[in-house]
């Protein structure tokens, strides 16, 4: 589903600034950046997004009609173009072979581009892979970093990187924690994992922090946040990093300003209501059915996002909590993660239904989910607050268990699932899965929570709106990418 963009008489556009985009080739960070693209096609800018050979192979369109979709895809190897990710030995093997491999793939599709009288301008790129910049410099292009975490955990992976936080931190440690400018106070359980369980996921952290090592070079610092969310985090983090701007929440805009519609191109995006592709199935149509004939906030909706891995012990504490609630659930169990779940839940009864991959927006803006069980991802926590989701928060590992003391004791949009220990970090049990869905979905609580709920709902849409906050940082960006084409 390769698409060109067009002008209202069908000629291609040659006049404008050229972006690639470049995610890491993962659904928390491809979605972001995609629907990124569109914000700046919607204002003029011709953009080209890439993903890696095998993430193009994979993908399944997601818009009712292809002509819907109107970003332009190419792609580049990163060296597993049979397997992906998945196929490399470690993270570490990845993220060093898509280094390698990529840097001259990149600076080939940049030629490339060039020599079909398509010069690139400028090249944004994840922040996880910041070598895209040494690509960019050398062919002398604007480089902008993307940050698609919170301002305030790029505050604490800022604060590691500086070494003004040695991990692993403990009890004790935190106590300095709790002076961090900018943020809550935080526990230990309230830090990403990668810092209170220091030594899991190693080539992740070093590329977290690995981030910050050339992002003084970017010329831009794009931070997938809306200032008015976190104001003090984005405060304390443009100190450190001048370049930075806000320019979330990267959801379509169906769900927010609903504009993308209404630009300059006439056909342009005329129902924005999804990313437009899926590295997984999503099995829409039976879900969207099943929704149908639920009432109004009835149901739990729960999903752990694209990549966490449940232990087994925990899905049959999730099974029994969500059946003793009592409440109708739509659950997402990825095929890869259905053999742990217990052998006669399979047949949920007429109270749940349980899919391998849905649209999340669609279901979530469907009306009838009264509360989102959640890993507490950065995507499925702004798609939750843009649409007024409260939140049953149940973080399992990177930056989830930061945006979960946000959604709890920041925003107040939801509650949070504790396990038995300490740390925070095992079993959340049965009683308690079932404690926190009858509190968000029934309780006292349910009823401040809704109302903050639709306080923030209104602080995303306008920070997209015409002259909102985002919408402002997206134009100077584009404003002044026109100057240097012009130019
Ligand atoms: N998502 C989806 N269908 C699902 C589950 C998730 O479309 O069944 C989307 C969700 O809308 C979000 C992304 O997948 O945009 C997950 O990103 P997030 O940052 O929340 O979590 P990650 O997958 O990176 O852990």
């Amino acid at each position: 589903m390769v698409s060109q963009q067009r002008n209202s008489s069908d000629e291609p556009i040659h006049d404008t600034p050229h972006c690639l985009v470049v995610p890491l080739p993962a659904t928390g960070h491809i979605n972001p950046m995609l629907q990124f693209s569109k914000r700046l096609i919607s204002k003029r800018i011709r953009v080209t997004l890439v993903l890696t050979r095998f993430v193009s192979k994979s993908i399944t369109a997601t818009t009712a009609r292809e002509e819907e979709f109107n970003v332009r895809l190419d792609s580049i190897s990163d060296g597993f173009d049979d397997g992906g990710m998945e196929a490399a030995e470690s993270t570490r093997v990845y993220l060093d072979t898509f280094r390698e491999v990529g840097s001259g793939a990149l600076s080939r599709l940049i030629e490339k581009q060039s020599d079909a009288g398509e010069p690139v301008h400028c090249v944004v790129y994840d922040h996880c892979i910041p070598w895209c910049l040494d690509v960019a410099k050398k062919f002398g292009l604007v480089g902008a970093a993307f940050l698609t975490q919170s301002c305030a955990v790029d505050t604490i992976y800022n604060h590691v990187y500086q070494g003004l936080i040695r991990p692993p931190v403990t009890e004790q440690g935190i106590l300095t924690l709790r002076t961090l400018p900018g943020l809550p106070p935080l526990k230990s359980e309230d830090l990403p994992s990668l810092v209170s369980k220091f030594g899991t996921y190693p080539a992740i952290f070093g590329a977290l922090v690995g981030q910050f090592s050339n992002i003084d070079e970017a010329d831009w610092v794009f931070c997938n946040s809306v200032y008015e969310l976190e104001n003090e985090a984005a405060d304390w983090l443009s100190k450190r990093l001048p370049k930075l701007t806000t320019i979330g929440p990267t959801i379509p805009s169906m769900y927010l300003d609903k504009r993308l519609k209404a630009d300059y191109l006439d056909k342009q995006f005329p129902n924005d209501t999804d990313y437009g592709f899926s590295i997984f199935k999503p099995m829409n149509e039976i879900c969207m059915n099943w929704l149908g004939d639920k009432p109004k906030g009835s149901v739990v909706y729960v999903s752990f996002g694209s990549l966490a891995d449940l232990g087994t012990e925990q899905m049959v504490e999730l099974c029994f909590g969500l059946k003793n609630s009592g409440h109708y659930f739509l659950w997402v169990v990825r095929e890869s993660e259905q053999s742990k779940l217990p052998y006669d839940f399979s047949s949920t009864g007429k109270k749940g239904l349980i899919v391998p991959w849905c649209q999340q927006l669609h279901v979530l803006a469907s009306g009838v989910v009264g509360c989102f069980v959640t890993h507490c991802g950065w995507n499925s926590t702004l798609e939750a607050v843009s649409l007024g989701v409260p939140m049953v928060a149940m973080p399992q590992w990177a930056d989830q268990a930061t945006n979960a003391k946000y959604v709890t004791d920041v925003w107040r949009v939801g509650v949070r699932a504790r396990s038995g220990g300490d740390g925070g970090d095992g079993l959340v049990k049965r009683e308690e899965i079932e404690r926190c869905v009858r509190e968000v979905m029934e309780g006292e609580k349910a009823v401040e929570i809704r109302r903050n709920g639709d306080k923030w709902k209104k602080v995303m849409k306008d920070a997209v709106s015409e002259d909102g906050s985002s919408d402002r940082n997206v134009r100077e960006f584009v404003d002044s990418l026109i100057r240097v084409c012009l130019w």
